[in-house]
Parts: structure tokens; sequence; C-alpha cells
């Protein structure tokens, strides 16, 4: 526990005085996995130091926000690979009902320290601030769901990624270091009562969220063991790709890991060792800017500079522009609100909302996926049907909702309720500052037009000379015929 880069994570969140108890407890929660856990990790060691057990609990929430059971079923099954995890390493776990904080609070009765891991979103910083100031003993977050955790990073909002990019940059190298995985001394026996998340149905019939939209296991099916079989199955087949074809609606040259990252069920450090990020970093000190042909990565199947090139566009994204939206819900107190947006961007936005719209729609027309637009509709299919969308489908989508709304306000509404039902990955740090990046958040001012003022435009026609849309519109039908 004495490595540097492994104490900055580390936060004492109450000053309550240490106390002899039965166990550590880890209350999970953001950080839903046991590989790559410093939080887990952690309250193993203090266990250990203690001489006490360590015991894991997670709260399940029966009505978290905007949750449906799209998402209680990718948790689940994620929680049911925790707690084979969990038996696997001999460490006990409880999974109950209930309101978080109360959850840690009642199970960690008995412990002599809490650990949490950390939560991005204003509810989930709420929950263990509720946590630490009723707790009678000391409550201890460590983060583990960033590379470079936020702090470390930057110690303020920052512009864009061209500003957070050489600061994630600089803390990279010494933060490469995965967390030591501890076995427990002692074991607790009896383990507290709690729900079978094995029986994964049983515990669906249990929450009261919307049964709209329905799960996606066809596509993405929770869990620690899914997650990685998707990494490898990227980095050996689609990463050499990545950089040239990622962008193509069609190509599916992506990782489809972001739901997996959004519940903690894979580490974003553990995938960037995994993928060479060491020779990521020599190349920088060598002062490549990126990284060129660098033979030997670990886990990389060739040498060849397209690989490696590949693999530094997918870093880009996973490290730089993940932390950047991390850093803007931190470091911003309203991050979902339209308010939270650059003045520039609003201000532009302000002068033309009396411009007049090529369309006006609803919410339930949108949803609906019944616009003029036929690769609109396309890409509001593929997130009803798959609960994800391709990229570059994603900031066309949000870009027209802008312009179909009756005023900018509204659509920055309707973008995040969209994006946060339909989206296995929404309620995320990323899910803000995307919806953000929409309005102008994290990017600059562009030639002036009408209804969008100077904050970015795009078309149908710039989709139709880079892609091959006709492609990406039969892959979306051939979705909704297998349905
Ligand atoms: C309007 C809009 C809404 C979006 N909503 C969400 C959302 O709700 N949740 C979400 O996780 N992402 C969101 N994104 C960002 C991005 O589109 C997705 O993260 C990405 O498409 C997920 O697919 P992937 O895992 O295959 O990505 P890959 O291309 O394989 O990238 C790997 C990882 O890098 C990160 N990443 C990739 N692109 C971005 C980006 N633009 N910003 C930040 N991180 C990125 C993600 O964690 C992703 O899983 C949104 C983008 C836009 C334009």
């Amino acid at each position: 526990m004495s490595d540097a880069a492994f104490a900055s994570r580390i936060t004492e969140l109450n000053d309550a005085l240490p106390r002899a108890g039965a166990y550590v407890l880890y209350w999970m929660q953001n950080s839903q996995r046991t590989r790559c856990n410093h939080a887990l990790e952690y309250a193993i060691g203090r266990a250990n130091e203690l001489r006490v057990p360590a015991l894991v609990c997670f709260a399940v929430t029966p009505d978290y926000p905007d949750a449906s059971e799209r998402h209680y079923r990718f948790m689940i099954e994620g929680l049911a690979d925790v707690a084979a995890g969990l038996k696997r390493r001999g460490v006990a776990f409880v999974v109950r009902f209930g309101d978080p904080p109360a959850v840690a609070l009642d199970v960690g009765r008995d412990a002599s320290l809490i650990v949490c891991d950390r939560g991005y979103l204003r509810h989930l910083r709420q929950w263990r601030f509720d946590v630490a100031r009723t707790a009678r003993c000391p409550v201890v977050e460590v983060e583990t769901d960033l590379a470079v955790p936020v702090e470390a990073a930057s110690s303020k909002r920052e512009y864009a990624a061209r500003t957070i990019r050489p600061r994630i940059h600089r803390r990279l190298a010494e933060h490469l270091v995965m967390p030591d995985q501890i076995d427990p001394d002692h074991l607790l026996d009896p383990v507290p009562a709690g729900v079978d998340v094995g029986d994964v149905d049983a515990v669906i019939g249990r929450v009261s969220a919307d049964v709209y939209p329905g799960p996606v296991s066809r596509f993405f099916r929770g869990g620690e063991s899914a997650a990685w079989s998707r990494f490898e199955r990227f980095r050996d087949s689609a990463l050499e790709r990545y950089e040239e074809q990622r962008s193509e609606p069609a190509s599916g040259v992506a990782s489809g890991l972001s739901p997996y990252l959004h519940f903690g069920q894979i580490s974003d450090l553990e995938i960037a060792i995994e993928l060479g990020a060491h020779e990521f970093v020599a190349g920088l000190e060598q002062g490549k800017g990126r990284m060129s042909n660098q033979p030997g990565s670990v886990g990389m199947r060739t040498d060849s500079a397209t690989l490696a090139s590949s693999r530094d566009a997918f870093l880009e994204e996973l490290l730089v522009r993940r932390g950047l939206a991390f850093n803007y819900v931190w470091y911003t107190p309203n991050y979902d609100r339209y308010e939270a947006l650059p003045d520039w961007a609003r201000g532009t936005l302000d002068d033309h909302r009396g411009d007049e719209r090529p369309a006006c729609y609803t919410q339930e027309q949108l949803e609906a996926a019944r616009t003029h637009d036929e690769y609109w509709n396309a890409a509001m299919t593929e997130m009803k049907v798959t609960g994800s969308m391709q990229n570059y489908m994603r900031m066309y989508w949000g870009k027209k909702i802008l312009e179909w709304s009756k005023s900018p306000e509204h659509g920055f509404e309707t973008t995040l309720a969209l994006n946060n039902r339909f989206f296995v990955d929404g309620r995320d740090p990323n899910s803000y500052a995307n919806v953000g990046w929409i309005y102008g958040l994290h990017d600059r001012p562009w030639t002036e037009r009408d209804v969008f003022g100077k904050v970015r435009y795009m078309n149908a026609k710039g989709l139709e000379r880079k892609f091959d849309m006709a492609a990406y519109r039969l892959k979306v039908d051939e979705l909704t015929r297998r349905e």
C-alpha cells in the first residue's frame, strides 16, 4: 500500500476514530468488478492489517434514476460475476435491496472501517457523503475507475481535449501500475443474509424499474467475463482497423466496451496496460507525441505501425476523451444543466432561438424514430434495439435533435432524456459531456449559420460524402428483422 500512485487514489471521507470491529466493509458501488479494483484490494489489505475478515456489500436501488430493465439486467448479470469472483478469492459478499447509504450503514454497523469506491455524479457523491457523516467508523474512498484520476490530471475544469491531453499524458507513466491482488487472511463466517444474484430473473422481478426499454442481452451481456471476451475479440480482430474505420457507421470497428466501463465491470487501467500503454508512454517520452512502431506490446499480436497507431487512437478515446468527461462532471456541479454550457455557446444559440427550424419534433415522435431523415431514424432504431449507437452517428443524432427542437434548452433536455433511457452506457459522465458537446462544450466556434449559430453543424450530405450510408441502413434493418 505504500505506492505513491495508489496512495493518491485514497481520500478519508470523515474523521471518525478507529474502532474495533468485526470486519472491514467494502461498500461496492461504482466499480462492480473483482479484477484491478483498488478499493477491493485496499479493503482486503486493511482487513489483514486489522486481523479481521473483509466483507463486500452492494445495494441494489429499486428505483435508480432513469434506469429500466435494460440497465438492471446488465448490472445484475455483472453482480453474479462479482459474487463468483469474490467466492473464488474467499471474500464474503452480500447484496441487499434498498437505499445505498442505508444499506452500507446497516451492513457496516460492526465494521472497523468502511471503504468505498468513487462515484462521479452528484447523487453518487451525496451517497458517500451521507455514509461518511453517519458512520461510527472511518470511511475511506478509493478511486479506481480512471487510469489517471481526475485530480492527478488537473485541479480545475478543462476547456477541451487539447488542454487536458498533455496533463493526462504527463501523469500516465506513474499510474500505469496494477494493484497487487491480496489474499484475505481471515474469512467471515457466517456471512450476513442477502439476495442471491445468481438468479437474475428473481432479482429483476423485485425492482420497480420500467420494463421498457427491455433488456439487450443479445448484444450486451453484463459481467467481467463478458467484458474481457469482448475486449479480446476487439483486440484480436478489429483494433488494427480502429484508426481508419472507427467512424464508418456500418464498420462495427469499435470495442463496445462503454457499458462495461460505465458499470465498472472492466478497468480502463487494465485495458491500457494490456494494450501496451507503457510503450505508448515511452513514445511520448521520446518526443514522438504519438506512438509509432514499437514492437512487443503486452497482449498484442503484431508489431505493425498500423496496429500501434490504431492502439494510440484507441487510448486517446479511452484515456483522454473519457478523462475529459470525468473532469467535466467532477468540477461542474450542474453538469446536467443547459446553464453549465460555455457562455459563447449559449450566447450564439440564444441569438438564433427565433430562427425557423427545418422541422420540429416532439420527444414522442423522435422516440418512435419517425422523422423525415432516414439516417437519423436508423440511428434511433439502432439505439432502441441494441442499447447502443455507433459513435459518429451519436454525434449526428444529437446535432439533429438540436436542429429540430423548439428551443436549445428543450433540445438539450430531450437529448439527455433519450440518451439516458436507451443507452446501456447512459447516465455516465460521458453522457453529460457528450450531450454538452452537441451544444458546444469542449468545442470551439465555427462558421455562423441558422439555428446553430456558431455551434458546430452536421448534415446528411456530410454523412453521404464520407460514409457508406446505405450499408448502415441495411445493417440497422437487419437488426430490426432479427428482433
Ligand atoms: C451525443 C453523444 C452521446 C453520447 N453518450 C454516451 C453515453 O451515454 N455513454 C458513453 O459511455 N459514451 C457516450 N458517448 C461517447 C461515445 O460515443 C461512446 O463512448 C462510444 O461510442 C462507445 O462505444 P465503444 O465503447 O465501442 O467506443 P470505442 O470507440 O471502442 O472507445 C473506447 C472507449 O473510449 C471512450 N470513448 C470513446 N469515445 C468517447 C467520447 N467521444 N467521449 C468520451 N469517451 C469516449 C469510451 O469509454 C469507450 O468505451 C456519446 C457521444 C455522443 C456524441
